[in-house]
Formats: structure tokens, C-alpha cells, sequence
């Protein structure tokens, strides 16, 4: 039985089925359904339906169902939800018509779906997600399998002193958009891992992306010793003990859960290698089924597909020897191999000594192995050579296909019905079509501007409202009010930067020459403002040390509010800055931005990128859809390379963006400007879609798995 199922009236008795389907959270009608239920509730819960399905009370309910429009718009929400969920129609099941019962199983470490399920901390999660999504849009018979953190990522916040601190809330799972899974007496269904001698234990979780169900081990169960209940605690928290243990329960008991629920995949992808002892334990289970060694692996060999991230060396997880020892002693012999051979499986010199390196693991065991952007894929075959050393480099066997955004969760519902209204009211399903952005040369410059404008003022009020909660629950102080966006000004240029904040993305670039930027901001008639927003890991003092420097001059009087920190990046607040700011900044140090997602969130939504040529935007950029910072060069000195970067980006400003952005004709509309809007759309909405990622995907790596079967 569904939550809420007692308190719900029959005539809308579906609404926690649709509260549990993230598939409302892509869907313009399914949103404006919440939304009318009770609007003040659905921004108080930062949408979400759950909560306010727990929070509503019976009354409230007895009201919608009086409201017959309310009641049309569910009818009308409910059969869009069933024949969506039928799977007949959708692109994989016409194109691969054979192939729709064999399981594609998707490892990743973190998942952002939504805010109400806070288990991603950034990119790499955002990834997972709206890749999730859109296989269910595409139809691909898809499995996902990661975890349940039930204290999920910190919430930051950033008092007077400008020092993050990282505030762990417990997750109430009753309010998340997750179910249990029960076994067919009732309990929890529990799968085990041998965690160095001792069985530790996770239930699981589900959780419904529209078609497809995602599963998520969680360890806080009775069984399991207090220690070993934290283990899912917290996303990137511990040391790199606690980091092997969570990487066994995901690699291995993530393949167990799917035994439990009965899935037997022909493909097992890795989003990145924290997950890569699944393909341990997939030959393991081989060789006990009589298989050599030998055999084993290559039948996983030929079932693995592997996608690497981190361009930097230090960002491969390695652990040392002797932790493999502790946790791996007696399952090399169950797969029918010697200590010395398991070893070799991930050897790897690190910068400490050798070590078991989780990158190596898989790239040695997968059949395929990805990068996620062109420059990344080049990185990657250099930094992996030793791996395939009897190959040039340029033949090493990691091939790229650049990432993408899921178009519907991240288009702002107003873009969507401009586009509606230009490319036809079909352009969603059509999107990764390039022709058909050809047809925005028929909007009109005065109705893209407004519906921009109308998108800037919503931030602006967002980020508003967002400081006046913070006050109201007394976790702000006076000065958070100056610096937290309260001071920005709807007309001025305004200019985001929101991300992690590591150092390699350089979030202080901007303020290398302090005079000079002051008077790019306190120009009378031409001001320019910055929106900065993210987190830093809470073990990483470099990029907290950044965030102080941000904060510090967000309260600096010479700058006068034109540069604002927002307290807590999340997904819920990236929407507004990705659909509201009128440039997207971005400074990575060149090559280690492996792809990139934000700066197409944006472009998306018809805001232009000023970035370096790395990741996306090496490909992206073509020379009059935004700008590149430096060029395509590398540098050895980083000194050099920033001070080099940091010229060209005041350059770009003072010669091109802020005269562009100002020249406006009777009207007040800057011709040029939105010229520019047209163009960024045009160029990269295909582009840079999930969907033309998921495609590729689907065409280079999953067939020839499945094919190879
Ligand atoms: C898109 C997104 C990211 C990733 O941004 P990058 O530009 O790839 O660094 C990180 N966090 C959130 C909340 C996002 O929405």
C-alpha cells in the first residue's frame, strides 16, 4: 500500500504513486499539479510532494477534490503518467526491438534526482541523474543501484567569518521520495557483504525515475553494529577506510541486490570506479558457477563498460595493500587466483607507494572504457597509457563521448513554452534534432528579452527569499543580508559562477587585479555584478580558504553588494542561477575541468558562456556563441596560466561583453545581446542534451555489449 493511502480521497487516491515517480519533477503538468495543491506548502517544501502529502491534512484534500479544475488537470496529469510509463512507443524499444528485456545496471556513488533526495554532492552526481531520466525518456531497459545516505551531503554555512561549516541533517525518509523493499514476509529485504571478517548488512531502497527503478543499499539496520550502521551515513565523509568499505557494499553488494531482486544484467556500467569491485565479485560468482579464471573474465570483460571522470591523478581512488589484505584475504581464492595476480588486477605506483587504484581495476576488467568529453578522452589515454603499453597512445582504448543535461528537468518552464510557441509544441520530444533549433531566428528579440528579463527577477527574488528564511530560522546574521543577494540589481549585467568549490575551478580568478575589476563592477551606467554559489568538500581547507575569499569581498563596502555569496548550493537554487544570470562563468585550470555540466544548464536557457576552452567548451564554443578565455594552450606554470587567464578575461569584459550587453536600441533591448542569446541556444541545446548522450551511449557502448553476449 502507497503512504498517504488512507488520508487520500478516492478521486485523487494516485497522487503518492505520482508523489513517488520522480517522473512529475520532468513534467511541466505534473508540477503545476503540486503546485495548485497548495502553493504556499510547495515553496515552503522546496517542491516537494511527499512532505507536503504528509503535511496536508485531510481537509485540504476534501477541498482539492471539490476544485473541479484541479481535478480535470489530475485526470488530464494521470493518463500522460500511464501512457508514459508504457514503454511501447519509446525510442529504444522501436530501435531495438530485440533487445528490451536485457538490463542495463548503472553503478554510480551518488545520484542528484532532486532536492528532496539529497545523495549528490556535484557534477558526478547531477550526471547520474539525468542520465537516469533520460534512459527512462528513451525507453532503455535500465537498473540503477547506489546509495541511500540517510544523513545524505552537508548543508553549508558560511557565518561573518567566511570559514564553511558542514550542518548533517537526518534525512526523514517518510518525507523523501523513497519506499522500502520488502521481502514476502513483510521485512526488509537485507543483502550481506563479508566487510574483514564480519557480515555487514544494507536493506534497500527504491526509487521510481519515471520507467525505470533506481535501488539504494542503505546499512543502518539492527543487524549490523553501530560502526558498521554509519557506513551509508554520509556521502564523501570519512577516511579511506571508511571509503574501501562503502566501495565493497557498492561494487559487490550492489551486484547482490540485484541477485535479491532477481536481475541478472547483460551490461554493468560504472559511473566512475568507485563501483569497480563489482567486477570482482561478477567473476567470483563465475568461478564458483565452474568457470576459470581466465573465462570469467572475459565474459565480464565483454559486459563492462567503465566511464572515467577526473583528468587529475590525485582524484582516482587507491588503497594501500595492506587494506586489501584486510578486506580481500579469501575471495581471491573463490576466484580461483592467487594474492599476487589479485594485486596486479589494480597495481598502481601511486605518489605514496604502489597501491590498489580503482581506475586501473577497471580499465583492466571492462571491455569499454569512456572519457566524457574530446580534451578528456586525449588526457585520459596519456595519463592511462601503462595500462596498454605495447599501443601508441593515441591507439589506447578509451574513447569520449562528451556529457550532456537532461533538457526537461533543466529548461525553465517559460523558455519551454517560448519554444513551444517558435519550434512547435512537439519541440520537447524533438530536441536533439539540431535542425530544429533553426527555427529560433523567428522569435522576436523583444519577446526573448522579456521572457529573460522576467527569469532575472525571478532569481533575484529567489535569492531574496532565500536570505529572508535563513534570517527568519536564525541561521543567518545581519551581514549574511548584505552579502547574500539582497543588494543585486535586476538591471545590471549579472554574471554566475556556481559550483564546487575546488581549487583547479579557480572561483577567485575574477579578483586577481582587485582596481581593475572595481571598476568593471561600480561603473555608473554600465555596472556588472557576480552570483557565486558551492560548496568545497568538507575535508578540502584549500577550497573552503576560496570560499572565505569570495565571502570577504562579497562584504567588502568598496564593492558595494556587487558580488554576492549564496549560502547552500543545491539543485533547487542551480535552476534559478542557470535560467536567471544574463553569462555563466567559467575558470578551470586547463585540462582538468573533464567536461562540465553547468555552463549547458545555461545555454539551455539562452544564457551565454565566457569560459576557458576545457571540457565542454573546447567543443561547444565556435566563435560567436559566448567567449573563450586564453585559447586552446597549456601551460606549465600555473602562475603564468592564471595571470594569462585573468588578463584575457578583464579584456573580454571591457572590450566585448559589457559594450554588447549596454548597446540597446529605442527599446531598450540589446540587439546584440540577444543575438547572441539566439545563437548560444541554437548551437548547443542539441549539442549538449542527455539525450544525444544517451544515444551515444546506447549506439558505442551498450549494443556491441549486449551484442557481444
Ligand atoms: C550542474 C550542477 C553541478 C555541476 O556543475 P559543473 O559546472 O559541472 O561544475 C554541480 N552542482 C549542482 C547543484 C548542479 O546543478
Amino acid at each position: 500500500m502507497m503512504p498517504f493511502a488512507e488520508k487520500l480521497p478516492e478521486k485523487i487516491n494516485r497522487l503518492s504513486e505520482l508523489a513517488h515517480n520522480l517522473w512529475w519533477s520532468w513534467t511541466p503538468e505534473a508540477r503545476e499539479l503540486f503546485r495548485r495543491l497548495d502553493y504556499p506548502l510547495w515553496r515552503q517544501t522546496q517542491h516537494n510532494p511527499v512532505l507536503m502529502l504528509k503535511i496536508l491534512s485531510v481537509d485540504r484534500l476534501q477541498q482539492a477534490v471539490n476544485d473541479a479544475a484541479f481535478v480535470r488537470l489530475y485526470n488530464k496529469v494521470m493518463i500522460k503518467f500511464d501512457r508514459e510509463m508504457q514503454n511501447g512507443q519509446s525510442w529504444f524499444s522501436t530501435q531495438y526491438p530485440e533487445f528490451t528485456q536485457k538490463t542495463i545496471a548503472y553503478f554510480s556513488f551518488e545520484f542528484g534526482l532532486h532536492n528532496s533526495l539529497p545523495i549528490y554532492s556535484g557534477g558526478l552526481g547531477i550526471l547520474s541523474g539525468d542520465h537516469a531520466k533520460e534512459t527512462s525518456d528513451l525507453g532503455l531497459p535500465f537498473v540503477g543501484i547506489g546509495f541511500m545516505y540517510p544523513q545524505g551531503y552537508f548543508r553549508q554555512r558560511v557565518p561573518s567569518h567566511g570559514w564553511q561549516e558542514a550542518v548533517y541533517q537526518q534525512i526523514d525518509m517518510s518525507e523523501a521520495p523513497i519506499l522500502p523493499i520488502l521481502d514476502e514476509t513483510g521485512h526488509e529485504k537485507l543483502i550481506s557483504v563479508d566487510l574483514g571478517g564480519r557480515q555487514v548488512y544494507a536493506r534497500l531502497w527504491h526509487v521510481q525515475v519515471g520507467r525505470i527503478p533506481l535501488y539504494l543499499l542503505d546499512t543502518d539496520v539492527d543487524e549490523n553494529d553501530p560502526w558498521d550502521r554509519e557506513l551509508s551515513a554520509r556521502l564523501y565523509s570519512g577516511d579511506s577506510e571508511m571509503r574501501i568499505r562503502q566501495e565493497i557494499m557498492l561494487g559487490i553488494g550492489g551486484v547482490r541486490a540485484l541477485r535479491a531482486l532477481g536481475i541478472h544484467p547483460h551490461v554493468y556500467h560504472m559511473n566512475e570506479g568507485h563501483s569497480a569491485f563489482l567486477l570482482l565479485e561478477c567473476i567470483r560468482e563465475k568461478v564458483v558457477d565452474g568457470l576459470t579464471f581466465t573465462e570469467a573474465a572475459r565474459a565480464v570483460h565483454k559486459q563492462s563498460v567503465f566511464t572515467t571522470h577526473t583528468p587529475v591523478p590525485a582524484g582516482h581512488d587507491a588503497f594501500a595493500f595492506h587494506m586489501i589484505d584486510q578486506y580481500f584475504a579469501g575471495f581471491w581464492e573463490q576466484m580461483g587466483i592467487s594474492r599476487e595476480h589479485f594485486l596486479n588486477l589494480g597495481g598502481h605506483e601511486e605518489n605514496w607507494g604502489m597501491a590498489f587504484n580503482m581506475t586501473i581495476l577497471a580499465l583492466r576488467l571492462s571491455g569499454q572504457s569512456n572519457a566524457v568529453s574530446k580534451l578528456h578522452g586525449e588526457v585520459s589515454r596519456k595519463m592511462w597509457h601503462e595500462v596498454w603499453p605495447q599501443k601508441r597512445v593515441d591507439e589506447v582504448p578509451i574513447t569520449s563521448i562528451t556529457n550532456g543535461v537532461h533538457v526537461s528537468s533543466w529548461i525553465s518552464s517559460e523558455m519551454s513554452q517560448l519554444y513551444a510557441k517558435y519550434l512547435g509544441p512537439d519541440w520537447s520530444e524533438r530536441h536533439d534534432d539540431p535542425t530544429l533549433w533553426e527555427k529560433l531566428a523567428d522569435v522576436p528579440a523583444a519577446e526573448l528579452w522579456e521572457m529573460h528579463m522576467h527569469l532575472k527577477r525571478k532569481m533575484v527574488g529567489f535569492l531574496r527569499e532565500h536570505v529572508r528564511r535563513r534570517w527568519i530560522d536564525g541561521r543567518n546574521d545581519p551581514t549574511q543580508i548584505l552579502t547574500g543577494g539582497t543588494l543585486l540589481d535586476p538591471d545590471a549585467l549579472t554574471i554566475g559562477f556556481a559550483r564546487r568549490f575546488a581549487t583547479y575551478k579557480r572561483a577567485t580568478l575574477i579578483f586577481r587585479d582587485f582596481e581593475r575589476l572595481k571598476r568593471i563592477l561600480l561603473d555608473t551606467h554600465r555596472p556588472v555584478q557576480f552570483v557565486f554559489a558551492g560548496k568545497a568538500h568538507p575535508a578540502d581547507d584549500p577550497g573552503k580558504r576560496l570560499i572565505q575569499e569570495v565571502y570577504n569581498l562579497a562584504k567588502h563596502s568598496e564593492l558595494g553588494g556587487r558580488v554576492a555569496f549564496i549560502e547552500d548550493y543545491n539543485m533547487h537554487m542551480a535552476r534559478y542561477l542557470v535560467q536567471g544570470v544574463d553569462l555563466w562563468l567559467n575558470t578551470p585550470r586547463r585540462p582538468r575541468e573533464a567536461s562540465g555540466t553547468s555552463g549547458m544548464k545555461a545555454a539551455l536557457n539562452g544564457i551565454p558562456n565566457l569560459s576557458i576552452l576545457d571540457g565542454w567548451w573546447a567543443e561547444g564554443y565556435n566563435g560567436a556563441n559566448g567567449w573563450a578565455i586564453g585559447g586552446n594552450v597549456d601551460f606549465n606554470n600555473t602562475e603564468e596560466q592564471d595571470q594569462h587567464d585573468a588578463q584575457s578575461m578583464y579584456q573580454l569584459l571591457e572590450d566585448e561583453i559589457v559594450p554588447l550587453f549596454y548597446g540597446r536600441d529605442r527599446d531598450n533591448i540589446p540587439r546584440g545581446w540577444v543575438d547572441l542569446m539566439r545563437e548560444t541556444i541554437r548551437s548547443n541545446a542539441a549539442q549538449f542534451s542527455m539525450r544525444r548522450m544517451i544515444k551515444e551511449y546506447t549506439t558505442q557502448l551498450y549494443i556491441p555489449a549486449i551484442n557481444n553476449h
